[in-house]
């Protein structure tokens, strides 16, 4: 998977280019750059990044995972398996374009085959992740065709089995003491031939259609969460089971609290006398209003902790701990006589500074020891 090419350019397609369009251009651009017309020394690599294109958007679940992951996607939905000699199938492909047939790029397909997983993201507030919420999302997916129930044959008909590999999709060949399998040229692996094509899926048995679907979010569910919701994924193909729904789920920020671990902290801004004399102050968790009792002589940055008032825990009754960092506000806006009160006060402490301003006093002699040893 060296290119990173965008495959639409590569084929010189419109994003929204119909299969019949995928398929000219790449018959022209193949025809073009195959190494047995085109000798010059970069074809090669050009015909692989093109069949490589090919591969993926003439393949509906695999053109849509692209679309919405690009290479990422891609190379998800091939697995390992595909990593091996890019010219595997290479004769094939360019045979059955040009000797006259046409079909997908090789690999048999007459397996059940397990529906392409989906991976949807979704943000949600925090009240949301405390209480738990149900979330209906929107999701581009590949469904079973209700015109052909899936058998891609137009409705009334049956695809027939296919006589070249008797209905197993693959043929085997011998060289000398190997016996090779390969899929079947006649049916591409399908084992099944269809004469009369469902118009409605174009024969693959599959249609995209925007699905809509609920997904229970559970109480407590941290940011950076990945669900999975087994079973929710593209339906399989010939009774294979479904793919499963990837819900990534971020919670917003919020603009009072923050969570940390299943604690919640935030900011509580007491005057300077609550903060000197004590007193009680309202805080809110997320579901109801608490009384906060502020101990004389409170100092700014200290926390207080209430008990079971922070996130629910997942899967459990339990609840983390609401922690109120304590901000000192200054007062601001002061008239002149508010300010000369102050001074008159200011200046009632500077005769015990030690007493009434510890941190102060201990930080003005730790100054003047440091100045007077130098
Ligand atoms: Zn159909
Ligand atoms: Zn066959």
């Amino acid at each position: 998977m060296a290119a990173e090419r965008d495959y639409y350019e590569l084929l010189g397609i419109d994003r929204n280019a119909e299969p019949k369009v995928i398929k000219n251009a790449y018959k022209k651009m193949a025809g073009k750059y195959h190494p047995d017309r085109n000798s010059s020394p970069d074809a090669e690599s050009k015909f692989k990044e093109i069949k490589e294109a090919y591969e993926v958007l003439s393949d509906p679940q695999k053109r849509q995972m692209y679309d919405q992951f690009g290479h990422a996607g891609v190379n998800q939905s091939m697995g390992g398996g595909q990593q091996g000699n890019p010219f595997d199938g290479f004769e094939s492909v360019f045979e059955s374009f040009f000797g006259g047939g046409f079909g997908g790029a090789g690999g048999s397909r007459s397996r059940a085959a397990r529906g392409a997983d989906l991976i949807h993201e979704i943000n949600i507030s925090l009240e949301e992740s405390f209480s738990g919420c149900e979330k209906t999302i929107k999701v581009m997916a590949m469904e079973t065709c209700g015109d052909c129930g899936g058998s891609g044959a137009r409705k009334g008909s049956t695809p027939m089995t296919c006589s070249h590999c008797n209905g197993s999709g693959t043929i085997r060949m011998q060289q000398g003491f190997l016996a090779i399998e390969q899929p079947c040229p006649v049916c591409h692996g399908e084992g099944k031939i269809i004469k009369d094509r469902c118009p409605t899926c174009r024969g693959q048995g599959q249609i995209q259609k925007n699905k809509s679907i609920n997904v229970q979010i559970p109480r407590g569910i941290e940011s950076a969460t990945r669900m999975r919701i087994s079973g929710k994924g593209e339906p399989g193909q010939r009774g294979g089971p479904p793919g499963d729904l990837y819900l990534d789920i971020h919670v917003d920020d919020h603009t009072i609290f923050e969570r940390e671990g299943n604690n919640l902290t935030c900011d509580v801004p007491i005057s300077f006398a609550t903060a000197s004399l004590g007193g009680e102050v309202e805080v809110l968790s997320l579901d109801k209003k608490l009384t906060l009792k502020i101990p004389p002589e409170t100092q700014s940055l200290s926390h207080f902790r209430l008990r079971k008032q922070g996130m629910p825990i997942l899967r459990s009754d339990n609840r983390g701990d609401l922690i109120c960092r304590i901000i000192v506000e200054t007062p601001v806006n002061l008239n002149s006589q508010q300010k000369e009160m102050l001074t008159t006060f200011a200046n009632s402490l500077s005769e015990d500074q030690a007493k009434h301003s510890p941190k102060c006093d201990t930080w003005m002699n730790r100054l003047r020891k440091i100045f007077q040893t130098r």
